[in-house]
């Protein structure tokens, strides 16, 4: 059986570039692997996984080194190391209160990370760009000129257009219709494709791939901020919608005795849940953004009556919602972002008591609520994903296009 697999593999260009795929995705998802570590993982012989990583290793993309033995008889399997400074992506976020910046190597390895606070007023595109663009040059300059660089994705607080990366509306920023992609490929001045999605959409993503629902393949990621934004990976793929545009679970509809919503509507999550409606209960200005966050935390944590009662209040409503959304999709895992992860500790048990409530029992007893691992970079880090995504679905191009590349990307 093994001899024939071996040979489908070595007949059919398909089965060729579909293997070089699975190796490229376990050695960027899990790190060094050896040899013997990837047959298991594949599923492919042992001659395959050598000739294919013979391909990577002449592309300058892996390295192989004999492994230490550990006492075990036989020889020691080869350890497969993917080189971040091989292929690399730049990832980009542009966030209610922060911009980001990070270069991204094989492999996962954050190779350079600035993050900036960036005032809650509306500003216009073209300066956000431009800052953005000021400070991803110097991460630039840091890749090899040879055809090292992949591709950069975009994090944006915003409803995103995933085939041209055209933002429809960004309340948070203002923003409406906006053709952020080719705004952003005009002032990188790159030839690498650029790539855009819905922030909390990337969450979920980077959450599967490198956080806290690595190896779930049923996920529904909830990030809070002044909005609220989700994102769901079922059966192991995002659900992204028709467009991108899935995922708004902030503009449920959940209480129609509550408050005007951004979005025009009335009662959503977001007006329950979202930062504006913890400050409100909790005593403190509506527009009070992230320091009247942390005074609240502040309070929490000191035992104060409306600190907690607030929080207790929000933990009641996103129990709430989340028992419809586990109705719905049957997750695994639910994990809370953003401002959720940061009030967590407040508000885990009555989201699992609203749960218990409300839930189907069937559907409740499968699920774990958890913190987000990845905590604000949750979204940079999916970017940096989505734009690797090209390159582990079909590594063949790319080792064959290597020299190509460089000279369309210094172009
Ligand atoms: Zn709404």
């Amino acid at each position: 059986v093994t001899l024939n697999r071996d040979a489908v593999g070595q007949r059919s260009e398909t089965v060729r570039r579909a293997n070089l795929s699975a190796i490229v995705r376990e050695l960027h998802l899990h790190g060094p692997l050896s040899r013997s570590n990837l047959v298991t993982r594949t599923g492919l012989t042992r001659s395959a996984i050598r000739a294919l990583i013979g391909e990577f290793v002449g592309a300058g993309i892996v390295s192989e080194e004999r492994s230490a033995p550990l006492g075990a008889p036989g020889r020691p399997s080869p350890v497969v190391r993917p080189d971040p400074e091989s292929s690399m992506v730049v990832a980009l976020e542009i966030s209610v209160d922060s911009l980001a910046v990070a270069l991204v190597g094989f492999g996962g390895k954050v190779l350079e990370l600035e993050r900036v606070d960036r005032p809650r007023a509306h500003l216009s595109v073209d300066d956000i760009v431009a800052d953005l663009a000021d400070r991803a040059r110097p991460l630039l300059k840091r890749v090899p000129a040879t055809g090292a660089l992949l591709g950069v994705g975009v994090a944006v607080v915003g409803v995103v257009r995933r085939t041209d990366g055209f933002v429809r509306m960004a309340p948070n920023l203002g923003w409406k219709d906006v053709p952020l992609g080719d705004v952003l490929r005009r002032a990188l001045g790159l030839r690498v494709p650029i790539s855009l999605a819905n922030e909390a959409d990337l969450g979920a993503l980077a959450e599967h791939r490198r956080g806290a629902a690595a190896g779930v393949d049923d996920v529904l990621y909830i990030s809070g901020e002044v909005g609220v934004g989700g994102g769901l990976i079922v059966g192991g793929r995002p659900l992204t919608g028709a467009a991108g545009y899935g995922g708004e679970v902030g503009h449920i509809p959940i209480n129609h005795d509550g408050a005007a919503c951004r979005c025009g509507s009335v009662g959503c999550w977001e007006t329950e849940v979202g930062e504006m409606a913890l400050l409100r209960r909790a005593g403190h200005a509506q527009s009070g953004g992230r320091e009247g966050v942390e005074a609240v935390l502040r309070d929490a944590a000191g035992g104060w009556d409306a600190a907690l009662g607030a929080l207790d209040e929000v933990g009641r409503w996103l129990g709430i919602g989340l028992a419809g959304l586990v109705n719905v999709f049957n997750p695994q895992l639910v994990v809370l972002g953003g401002l959720f992860q940061r009030i967590h500790p407040f508000v885990a048990r009555t989201i699992e008591l609203e749960l218990d409530r409300l839930a189907l029992p069937v559907s409740r007893s499968l699920v774990r609520v958890v913190p987000s691992a990845l905590a604000a970079d949750a979204p940079l880090i999916g970017a940096a994903e989505m734009a690797f995504e090209a390159f582990l679905a079909d590594p063949a191009i790319w080792l064959r296009d290597r020299e190509a590349l460089a000279v369309v990307q210094s172009a």
